[in-house]
């Protein structure tokens, strides 16, 4: 068996690659514009498969485009080891989201491959299409197929703001593989990724061992009163459905604040019917979303939700209605994931907390299907989904490290 515990990534090529790749598709303001499947999409991918040919992987990629590299180990019929995130950025997108976790895993399987370590199990790097949903809406659409939670020819048909679907932008940039997506085996799934939040940052820790994803509901809001003179209709008797809608607005917010810390809520889009200046708003339409970790105190933000906007709506004298429209539960990661993801942390002595994702990842999608953790470092400010976005070459490389031998105790566990 190698002696690994002492092995380390270069944090300077992990830096060096991540700039490399920020420079294909580079934004006004110092981030990347590479939307799924455009060309430079392709030029980052290309440049990611050449860097992991050069250190012998071998190259798999399947027909919703998500790309696996790998690394054989002792014994090639135990499921791989997988690390990755994606390549793909939003419009205005900053150099590190996704960018990270892709190479990350790189960098780790580099370190492997410098110090000529054999893994039990084989190890994967993956690159997962069109992630942010900003070309293609829905986001996280391969991992998803993966995941069965997509039909795979529906994904294909999705089309971008031009009419091109995606099936054919794949055929396209010559990403459409030849194996059949979900069919290969995932042993376990580590991602890295930016906290994306302000939370590391603020406890000055360097590494987040990532335990799950929070839950959400989404509701469509109609409320009905009655259009009506806006001078000549006495303020006693209106039914204002504006001004309902406003109570509630602050009822929603109030509601993530009577479970803090971890609920939120959000009003984020609203129409107003008739939308006039002189008359009194018969109708408006309006989004809820709430999101808890927990998946006892979601249920319970969904049954208070309910009841304070009944009693809001009877106040106001209004009619309401208040549609469900998707939700999803709670994602809790695989506790040996989590496990390999702590004890590394612990081992290379970084200060740490556990913590639960508030945005969308590849692996919450893919942890459905197969064992699946995660790996936050911090990023300035919170900040993503913003050309600023930025995070410190140290934390960079403690997060690289962590996944490094978190990697290396998933893929040797067999050894007993
Ligand atoms: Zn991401």
């Amino acid at each position: 068996m190698n002696d690994t515990a002492h092995i380390r990534v270069d944090g300077q090529r992990l830096w060096n690659s991540i700039m490399a790749i920020g420079e294909i598709g580079p934004g006004q303001h110092g981030g990347s514009c590479r939307l799924a499947l455009t060309d430079e999409d392709r030029d980052g991918r290309d440049l990611f498969i050449r860097w992991c040919e050069e250190i012998g992987c071998s190259i798999s990629i399947d027909d919703m485009g998500n790309i696996f590299a790998r690394r054989d180990g002792r014994n090639n019929d135990l499921a791989p080891i997988v690390a990755g995130s994606h390549l793909d950025t939003q419009p205005h997108g900053g150099k590190f989201d996704g960018i990270y976790g892709v190479l990350a895993a790189l960098e780790a399987v580099r370190t492997l491959h410098d110090n000529k370590v054999t893994t039990e199990a084989p190890v994967e790097i993956v690159v997962w299409t069109n992630e942010e949903g900003s070309r293609f809406a829905p986001a996280m659409i391969a991992s998803g197929v993966y995941a069965g939670l997509f039909e795979k020819e529906s994904a294909w048909g999705i089309t971008d703001s031009d009419g091109n679907s995606l099936g054919d932008e794949l055929k396209r940039i010559g990403y459409m593989g030849a194996m059949s997506c979900g069919n290969n085996p995932i042993g376990a799934l580590l991602e890295a990724h930016i906290e994306q939040g302000p939370i590391l940052e603020a406890d000055n820790h360097q590494i987040g061992v990532v335990v799950g994803g929070q839950g959400q509901h989404w509701y469509d809001v109609t409320i009905k009163g009655q259009d009506s003179h806006a001078g000549s209709t006495p303020m006693l008797g209106r039914r204002d459905a504006l001004v309902a809608a406003a109570e509630i607005i602050t009822m929603v917010q109030n509601l993530a604040l009577d479970f803090a810390p971890q609920a939120v809520s959000t009003v984020g889009e609203m129409s107003v019917m008739p939308n006039s200046r002189n008359t009194i708003p018969g109708e408006v339409f309006f989004t809820i979303d709430i999101r808890n970790p927990d998946e006892n105190v979601l249920a319970q933000m969904a049954a208070q939700l309910e009841s304070r906007v009944a009693a809001i709506v009877d106040k106001h004298g209004v009619e309401c209605e208040l549609v469900e429209i998707w939700d999803k539960a709670p994602v809790k990661f695989d506790p040996d994931c989590i496990a390999a993801v702590a004890e590394a942390t612990a081992a290379l002595g970084y200060s740490n907390q556990q913590m639960v994702s508030g945005a969308g990842h590849d692996a919450c999608q893919v942890c459905l299907v197969a064992p699946t953790s995660m790996i936050f470092v911090p990023c300035a400010g919170g900040l993503s989904h913003n050309e600023q976005e930025s995070a410190e070459p140290a934390d960079l490389e403690a997060g690289c490290n962590v996944l490094l031998h978190a990697m290396l105790k998933l893929a040797n566990r067999t050894n007993g």
